[in-house]
């Protein structure tokens, strides 16, 4: 991913509201890239600081936008293997069943 589709994505990103394909390639560039990072750092602490305005409890922004990246990482790499495998099934399944109605049918 470049810099300026990264940028422009980081929003989506803050909002839970990425692919799993883009998600993952998303956090490999802003883990690779230092200038991204700080932009949607900047990005996140603006909107949790704005949320949490009248919240009086002390928070730590950086280490929940550590752990809001490794999360939606995880969980991206999880549907993105897990959408591999479905379609590999399924796949599996339509020659199966190919095979099953040939022989059935004489074919
Ligand atoms: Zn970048």
């Amino acid at each position: 991913m470049e810099c300026y589709e990264c940028k422009k994505r980081i929003k989506e990103f803050l909002n839970d509201s990425m692919k799993s394909k883009t998600c993952v390639e998303f956090i490999d560039h802003v883990r690779s890239c230092d200038d991204c990072y700080e932009e949607l750092s900047i990005e996140f602490l603006v909107n949790e600081g704005l949320k949490r305005l009248d919240d009086a409890t002390s928070f730590d922004l950086e280490s929940e936008l550590k752990n809001k990246i490794n999360k939606a990482y995880s969980k991206a790499k999880f549907y993105k293997s897990f959408i591999i495998i479905c379609s590999i099934t399924i796949a599996i399944a339509a020659f199966l069943l190919g095979l099953f109605l040939s022989t059935l049918f004489g074919y």
